[in-house]
């Protein structure tokens, strides 16, 4: 006969969505858009700094 001891729920750890950053729906405009430098046709920032930076204003700002 076998024997059921292990009755624990699964842990939902893996529900957990990942975060969406807002510079992740932006189109690419030309320039970048935390500091407006001029940039290839398909790059929305210059460097991850930019990138940052523009996460941090827009989760200030909604
Ligand atoms: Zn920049």
């Amino acid at each position: 006969m076998e024997t059921d001891l292990v009755d624990a729920p699964p842990t939902p750890l893996a529900a957990a969505p990942a975060p969406v950053r807002p510079r992740q729906s932006l189109p690419p405009k030309g320039s970048c858009w935390y500091c407006e430098k001029a940039l290839d046709s398909v790059k929305r920032f210059c460097n991850k700094e930019c990138a940052d930076g523009f996460d941090d204003e827009a989760a200030f700002t909604g």
